[in-house]
This record gives C-alpha cells, structure tokens and sequence, in this order.
C-alpha cells in the first residue's frame, strides 16, 4: 500500500473512527470499557503536526492517549513547540517503546514517564543509572518474549524470570515497575496471535503482583484480539497514521 498524498485530516478522522470502532466493539465484547483503554501513538517516522492532529483528534473523541517513541534518534525532531504545549495544556505522556541501546538510556529517561521495552537485565541497570544521575523517577514495562520469536526482544514468558527482572528493577531504585509489554506473534493465525497476547495476561495473574497493572499489547493488526484479552494500552501507528512509506 502507499500513500500518495500527505493524509488530510479528513482521512485522520476516517481512519480514527474507523480504529476506534473496532477498539469499541472488542471492548464491548469483553465487557470493558473502552475508555480506559489508553490508546498510544507510535510515531515512528511521523512528522510532528501529524503527531498534534491526531492527539487533538483522540481527545475530541474522549480518549485517553499517550505519544510513544520509537527510535531515540527521534526524539529531537519530535522537539516541537505544539507538541510540547499539548503535553503540558492535556498532561499527554511521552512514553518509549522502541528496541533500547544502552547508550541511548539517558536521553530516554529524560523525556519518557513509561518505557515499555526494558527487554534485557543491562537496560534495566543503564536506564536506573541514568535516572538516578538525572534524579528523576521512572514507570518501566518489563517486555516478555511470549512468541519465541528469536528477531523479539524480551524476556522469556515464565513467571519465575519475570519476577526475577521485576526484582532487579525495584531493587536498582528510581525505576517502579507498572505491568508487562509484548509485541504478539507475528504471523495471520489468529490462534498463535492470540495465544501469545493471552500468555501476558495469565503471566500477570501467575505474578499476582499490586503493582503489575498496565498490560501493554496490541498493534493495528491484532488490537481486537489484544483488548479481549485485557490490554490496558494498546500500540497504534498505521491504523492511526496510514500506512508507512518505511
Ligand atoms: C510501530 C510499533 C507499533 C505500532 O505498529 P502499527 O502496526 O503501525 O500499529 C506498536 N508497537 C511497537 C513496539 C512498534 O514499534
């Protein structure tokens, strides 16, 4: 697919009611309300008046949304005065979702309140260092490997692994651990996708921990399936932006 012309914002609104549609009759099947349901824009490769439209858009609606960043490299063009506004005038969080570089953990701990991809044991010690030197708190996301799939990040889905990362992160201070993130399998089988969606829930039930609340799962591809099966954020770009060029 591409996209010929730069989207207007009438085909923002299509395609958020569109998105939103389907994010509402899942919920509805789930018997949940939609509403709590934060939607959170990945903007990769987004200029950032697109990033403004489509938070003023999701906010008319009634949502609760947060801009999530993908690439740290990013970050700087998403320096934008509008965009900075909309964060202080609508308290928007800036969350990270991206695969993380240890050299990168200072510039994300300074812009983001959640990170949702702490996939490995030496980004949980970089980012609490970093926070710590910036003397700053952080919300983090332990990211599980529920698919297998050896090109994810993530830490493998057994509940004693999971609750020894969650361990790390209290223990190195500055960072509070909030619930688990993962990115569902990738394939068109619906059953597979949700087997590995569903595998985070029933790890956070195995965990039964307070603090673990936030299951962040779901994509344009699989959100239905990710908020039947309890996602507390779901990770929206191209059903929110249109299709990437890259
Ligand atoms: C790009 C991205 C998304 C959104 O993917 P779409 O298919 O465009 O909705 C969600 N999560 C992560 C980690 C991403 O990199």
């Amino acid at each position: 697919m591409t996209s010929p012309h730069s989207p207007s914002a009438a085909h923002l609104d299509e395609r958020l009611d569109a998105v939103l549609a389907r994010l509402d009759a899942a919920a509805e099947r789930a018997g949940r309300d939609p509403r709590e349901i934060l939607v959170l824009l990945a903007t990769k490769t987004r200029t950032a008046p697109e990033i403004v439209d489509a938070v003023r858009a999701l906010h008319r609606r009634g949502r609760r949304v947060a801009v999530g960043e993908n690439r740290a490299q990013e970050i700087a063009t998403h320096e934008d005065p509008a965009l900075a506004a909309l964060e202080s005038e609508l308290a928007v969080p800036r969350h990270f979702i991206g695969r993380l570089q240890r050299n990168k953990a200072r510039d994300v701990v300074a812009f983001a309140s959640l990170v949702h991809s702490v996939d490995r044991p030496e980004i949980i010690d970089a980012l609490a260092r970093r926070a710590e030197l910036a003397g700053l708190e952080r919300d983090v996301l332990v990211q599980v490997n529920t698919s297998g799939e050896e090109s994810k990040g993530g830490f493998a889905p057994d509940a004693d692994t999971i609750s020894e990362a969650v361990g790390r992160i209290r223990a190195a201070g500055a960072l509070r651990p909030v619930g688990l993130m993962t990115i569902g399998a990738h394939t068109r089988e619906e059953s597979a996708v949700r087997a590995s969606l569903r595998r985070l829930r029933t790890l956070r039930e195995e965990l039964a921990d307070p603090a673990l609340v936030e299951l962040s799962m779901g994509m344009s591809a699989d959100l239905e399936i990710a908020v039947e099966e309890g996602a507390t954020i779901v990770r929206l770009g191209a059903a929110v932006f249109g299709p990437r060029a890259v």
